[in-house]
């Protein structure tokens, strides 16, 4: 297997190349409305570099077959690819062995697959799953449906102003009925970084395991499941440069051992009878069909190109860009920013005035300028804040300063056209 650190390079010395950054991601080049493109919707999707789109590309052209059936050198070469994948990711991840990365089709995928299986082996009438205000659909809904099938009961640890957990609140809705706590690692509205060690543990104390929603957190900062002590962690490439469709479920070995598999189908078996089958064993047990090789190529790429920059160079740059990005949406008057000034990550959620954030994603839209707008599929978050949608401005390692200044300057015609004063 190529370990990442074979390929990176000893960049945290060096300055951070940003333009150099920016030349690896071509969709970066092209104009919106015949002006620059200044995509600040990461948080929802990242683009793609060159390295990841060739790695894509070179599979189908040189290596494409089914993998794990063939015995010719097209199909041994794709299993090779794929399984190389898993062992970059598992490497990445920290995972005890690749037989505990599962991929799936993203974090949403990765959270239903635990509610259904460890869910249903785990979950009974009485039994309690703790969540959070803050959680995405994918780490409510797949929960929801859980408990309304076996008889379950949802319990949400509450957000506090500055958009942190109430950890009193954890403390007092963590009991013995606690199955489960599902928390994200990072907040794809309010930017906040979570306590997950912390909460991981007193999960354990009271003999609850503990998921952690890992999609706004992968792309900015290393994880390392032994550190973070979680038990399972769900996470999707398409945030973090690789293609959509792929995401990869980590989960600790006895845990995936005793859960029953999911989806049935090919790859997932080792031996069928017309009486039955018997499961195969990990990862396969939760892999049925034909798999995203082409995903998990381009998500192991991915990795490759953030271990190269270093992620730790990335988390200062985008950290900088943050606190430039805060200072200048705190000096515009009526304007107000949700979630925590440090602690964060560079997702900025806020309103302004009494503008839509629709209406401003369309003004701003106009300039080249995208953010996201709406609930960010955090319903309860929003009425939590009392909003009914917000503007979202992310942030990712090849954004610039000018670029926020382009930002500013698009809200200050979003102004004009409000006439907010
Ligand atoms: C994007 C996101 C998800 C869902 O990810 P998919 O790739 O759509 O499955 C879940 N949780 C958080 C925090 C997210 O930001």
């Amino acid at each position: 297997m190529e370990t990442p650190d074979s390929t990176s390079v000893t960049s945290s010395h060096a300055a951070y190349d940003i333009e150099r950054i920016r030349a690896d991601f071509p969709i970066l080049a092209r104009l919106v409305h015949g002006v620059p493109l200044v995509y600040l919707d990461n948080a929802a999707s990242s683009q793609k570099p060159y390295s990841v789109i060739q790695a894509v590309d070179a599979y189908y052209r040189e290596i494409h077959a089914n993998v794990h059936r063939g015995a010719h050198e097209l199909s041994i070469r794709a299993t090779e690819a794929y399984e190389g994948a898993r062992d970059v990711v598992a490497d990445h991840m920290g995972a005890a062995s690749s037989s505990e990365i599962i991929f799936v089709r993203g974090t949403t995928e990765a959270i239903n697959l635990v509610a259904s299986t460890w869910g249903a082996a785990h979950v009974g009438s009485g039994d309690e799953i703790l969540l959070t205000k803050m959680e995405h659909h994918s780490n409510l809904v797949p929960w929801q449906i859980l408990a309304e099938r076996v008889g379950a009961t949802v319990r949400y640890v509450d957000v506090a102003t500055d958009g942190s957990l109430v950890m009193e609140d954890y403390d007092r809705l963590l009991t013995s009925r606690t199955r489960l706590v599902g928390v994200t690692h990072v907040s794809n509205t309010l930017g906040v970084v979570n306590p997950v060690a912390e909460i991981a543990t007193k999960a354990h104390d009271v003999g609850a395991v503990c998921l952690v929603d890992g999609a706004q957190a992968t792309p900015h900062m290393q994880i390392d499941v032994g550190t973070l002590g979680c038990d399972f962690y769900a996470f999707s490439g398409h945030k973090m440069l690789a293609p959509t469709g792929i995401g990869a479920l980590w989960g600790r070995r006895e845990l995936l051992d005793s859960m029953p598999p999911w989806q049935g189908g090919g790859e997932m078996i080792s031996e069928v009878r017309l009486d039955g089958f018997t499961a195969a064993p990990l990862p396969h047990k939760f892999e049925a069909g034909t798999p995203h090789v082409a995903g998990a190529i381009g998500l192991a790429e991915a990795i490759r190109y953030l271990r190269r920059i270093g992620l730790d160079a990335i988390h200062a740059w985008e950290s900088a860009l943050t606190t430039y990005a805060m200072e200048r949406l705190g000096e515009i008057d009526r304007l107000e920013i949700y979630g925590p000034k440090q602690n964060r990550v560079g997702v900025i959620s806020f309103c302004y005035a009494d503008i839509h954030a629709h209406d401003l994603a369309t003004i701003l839209d106009q300039k080249g300028v995208a953010i996201r707008a709406g609930h960010h599929c955090n319903q309860p978050l929003m009425e939590h804040l009392g909003v009914d949608a917000t503007a979202r401005a992310s942030i990712y390692l090849y954004n610039t300063h000018s670029e926020i200044d382009v930002l500013v300057e698009a809200l200050g015609l979003a102004a004009h056209l409000f006439g907010v004063t």
